[in-house]
């Protein structure tokens, strides 16, 4: 969209040119009315979640959700303001106009929880491997006779999204940053251990921008900008609804009130493991559970936007609610950073490694 706007001025400056000139303009402007519509048409997905200031925010907040106990490295003003930083990336890489790596990552962001019913998939039995997860919706699509996932250049039409998965494995990573950091403070160098803690560090600011893009209910549902097909109660089908909940209706009106957010907020706290076996991969459960709660918000946010609450002029109950959704990402982003590293078991071969590599050195 920047180059189309520089484009724009390039041609503006020209405006006193000759009349060849002007045709071109004209000409090019239509081509580029053309490529905008284009753009728009495959940006289905392009939305993002929070605006960065929002994303920000969310790991701000979980920040403070911390116990004192909890590393004192992380917790500095410099890695503070790294992981508040992290909380973009994600997004950052979707900026990248290379398919393979959009075809990766953009899905990581959202769960349109609505399209599980085409492949006649339930929450409740989803597998937490990913590619079991890929493997069942191919089944389903050989065996209900439905389209080919190919109707877009990401090759991710009618797909669902990844966002459990990506907070599950990410969660997973992180553990794994706590682990190895564990034996490194014993058996390692000054300079392993200042690199295992910086990769904690990016690990949890990773981490953070899934969790909060879940908070955004509009990331768990294929009425993500505006209400799509059948719309008996007339809910909005602006394709400005979702950047107005990701940070438009907060530049309208004012930055959300830190201190009523905190307020809703408790102590980092573990989050339980389902005692079956099947399910006991590393939180994936808490976090299905947890993006079905923003799920069953899409339509109270959508009737929020119908009555006039979510505007302007009348503000008061979209804010308390976007609030309630930003305190929703904070504590599960504090509960996971919490859990990871309570959970994180020492890494056994990294410990035998470093046990032979002192025998070698003695
Ligand atoms: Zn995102």
């Amino acid at each position: 969209m920047v180059q189309l706007g520089k484009t724009g001025e390039q041609l503006s400056v020209a405006d006193n040119l000759g009349s060849i000139q002007l045709l071109f303009m004209s000409a090019w402007r239509g081509i580029s009315a053309i490529f905008y519509a284009t753009f728009l048409c495959l940006s289905s997905h392009l939305v993002q979640a929070w605006d960065y200031e929002r994303h920000r925010l969310i790991n701000d907040l979980a920040l403070d959700t911390l116990p004192q106990s909890f590393p004192r490295f992380v917790l500095t003003a410099e890695n503070r303001e790294r992981i508040r930083f992290l909380a973009g990336e994600p997004d950052r890489w979707r900026n990248t106009r290379d398919r393979a790596l959009r075809h990766l990552n953009n899905p990581d962001h959202y769960f349109d929880v609505e399209y599980l019913a085409q492949y006649e998939l339930k929450t409740e039995t989803l597998s937490h491997f990913r590619y079991r997860f890929v493997e069942q919706m191919a089944a389903a699509r050989a065996r209900l006779k439905l389209e080919l996932p190919e109707g877009n250049t990401d090759h991710l039409k009618g797909h669902p999204g990844f966002m459990p998965w990506s907070i599950n494995e990410h969660y997973l990573k992180l553990v794994s940053s706590f682990s190895y950091l564990q034996v490194f403070k014993t058996m390692g160098t000054q300079e392993e251990i200042a690199n295992a803690q910086a990769n904690v560090v990016y690990r949890m600011g990773i981490l953070s921008h899934f969790v909060g893009d879940a908070a955004q209910p509009l990331h768990t549902t294929e009425h993500f900008n505006g209400w799509t097909g059948e719309n008996p109660k007339g809910y909005t089908t602006s394709r400005r609804f979702h950047s107005w909940v990701d940070g438009g209706f907060f530049k309208a009106t004012s930055d959300p009130d830190r201190a009523a957010i905190t307020k809703q907020l408790n102590p980092a706290a573990l989050l339980m493991r389902p005692a079956s076996r099947d399910l006991a991969s590393g939180q994936f459960q808490a976090v299905i559970d947890y993006i079905l709660e923003q799920h069953r918000l899409v339509e109270p946010l959508y009737q929020l936007d119908k009555t006039g609450k979510l505007s302007k002029e009348t503000p008061a109950a979209g804010r308390q609610f976007l609030h309630q959704q930003l305190a929703a990402g904070s504590q599960m982003l504090g509960n996971l950073w919490f859990t990871a590293w309570k959970e994180a078991p020492p890494d056994r071969f990294l410990q035998v490694y470093l046990a032979q590599r002192k025998l070698k050195e003695e």
